[in-house]
């Protein structure tokens, strides 16, 4: 695959600057509440600032070689698969679509390769004023309203001929053999929080300050709830737990779809493997934010357990990661890729955005250790089925890129 990178692309226009994080939203509070609160009413629908004039800055957002580099991931999956005569890109929370928008001009670029494959894209975005923004940079606009089709909200096709659907939920995407992406995504859904106290597990909630006016505070529950029950692991170590259960019930959804269905999925995200404690924070215009301050203009997010995904995929899937982003980036070529775009450009503020996003992604102080990749693969991906116990016989299959060094989970 490493071919494919030295085709010679064009420098994407834009750039981005900061380091960020992502949200649910909130709304004002009457009562002692979970950090739950819906997405639809929450801060995606209202501001959904992603990008350099908005609150956080992406990965996608601040170098092109980024989403390109995801997209050889899928197509050097959908290689070592057996060229499916079909699959559907389909990405949670697509935030400005700059991603998707990458990765079909790589699909573009392989055209020859993927000439009998029918490709379609297909995007779960809850918020209104996104999707819109979506349809513009991917299709120039040229989308329709699908009332009578229940699932799809919105169609249209893309600059390069590929048709694309918007959805409100996972599940209203057709079933089919899929790549699945989440950059992102997981980080911006709403969290439990848990304390360990002398008398045993409490959950974190938000309250209203009755000392100061308009002001929120966080409170200790004062007994065990049912989220105490649910979502604390027998086996818990730490004495502060952030769960998202959401992203439990989405991984197991995207699990099951690739185990009936085929495919693979791809998470992106800052997180840990089940050892950090608390990391739910805000960021607004790029800085830190009270999260409790102004609910809904904020984005709010939590650092992504993937030891959690782990659990939740429940073994219908194997699991490669979380490797650090700086690690999967080299593994894929990201040097290489570098390079090609820096001889195809002479002008000097390119080159400087280049070398700068480069250093954004792959500096360890950066996001380079603290944004990881984690993927779901079917089992025969990674462990060919043994029937006759001959493995001695058989050809490895070929090593998953981007993860050629770690083992499977
Ligand atoms: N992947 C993009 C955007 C990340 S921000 C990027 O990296 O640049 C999170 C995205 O998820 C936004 O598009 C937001 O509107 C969307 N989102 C948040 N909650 C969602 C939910 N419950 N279902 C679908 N999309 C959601």
């Amino acid at each position: 695959m490493r071919e494919a990178l030295t085709n010679p692309g064009q420098v994407r226009a834009g750039t981005g600057r900061r380091l960020r994080a992502s949200s649910g939203g909130a709304a004002p509070l009457t009562a002692p509440r979970p950090l739950s609160v819906s997405p639809p009413q929450g801060y995606y629908t209202r501001r959904g600032g992603i990008g350099e004039s908005g609150d956080f800055i992406t990965s996608p957002e601040i170098t092109q070689v980024f989403g390109e580099l995801i997209g050889i991931w899928f197509v050097s999956e959908w290689i070592a698969m057996g060229k499916p005569k079909a699959f559907q890109l389909v990405e949670l929370g697509p935030g400005r679509g700059t991603l998707t928008d990458d990765m079909l001009r790589v699909f573009n670029q392989l055209a020859s390769l993927l000439r009998k494959c029918a490709v379609s894209v297909h995007l779960v975005e809850v918020s209104p004023k996104l999707s819109e923004i979506q349809a513009l940079g991917l299709t120039g606009g040229k989308v329709q309203p699908n009332p009578e089709d229940s699932s799809a909200y919105m169609k249209g096709i893309s600059k390069t001929g590929i048709p694309i659907s918007w959805y409100r939920d996972i599940q209203d995407v057709p079933p089919g053999y899929s790549f699945y992406l989440a950059h992102e995504f997981f980080d911006a859904l709403p969290i439990h929080k848990f304390q360990k106290t002398e008398k045993g597990w409490r959950e974190v909630l938000v309250d209203i300050d009755p000392e100061v006016p308009d002001q929120l505070r966080f409170v200790l529950s004062p007994s065990r709830t049912p989220a105490t029950e649910t979502f604390i692991q027998p086996e818990e170590t730490r004495d502060h737990v952030e769960v998202c259960p959401e992203a439990g019930v989405i991984i197991q959804r995207l699990a099951s779809r690739i185990e009936e269905d085929g495919g693979a999925a791809l998470v992106a995200d800052y997180g840990h493997d089940g050892t950090k404690t608390d990391t739910f924070r805000g960021f607004r215009d790029h800085k830190l934010h009270d999260v409790l301050k102004a609910p809904g203009t904020a984005d709010l997010t939590a650092d992504v357990d993937f030891s959690y995904l782990r659990k939740m995929a429940q073994g219908r899937t194997a699991t490669l990661g979380p490797i650090k982003q700086r690690e999967f980036l080299k593994n894929m070529g990201i040097d290489v890729r570098l390079q090609v775009l820096l001889q195809n450009s002479r002008d000097t503020a390119t080159h400087k955005q280049l070398l700068h996003g480069y250093d954004m992604l792959m500096n360890p102080k950066k996001m380079g250790d603290c944004f990881n990749i984690f993927a779901l693969l079917p089992h025969h991906r990674l462990i060919r089925p043994d029937k006759n116990h001959k493995s001695e016989s058989k050809s490895p299959l070929p090593p998953v890129a981007g993860f050629s060094e770690l083992l499977m989970k």
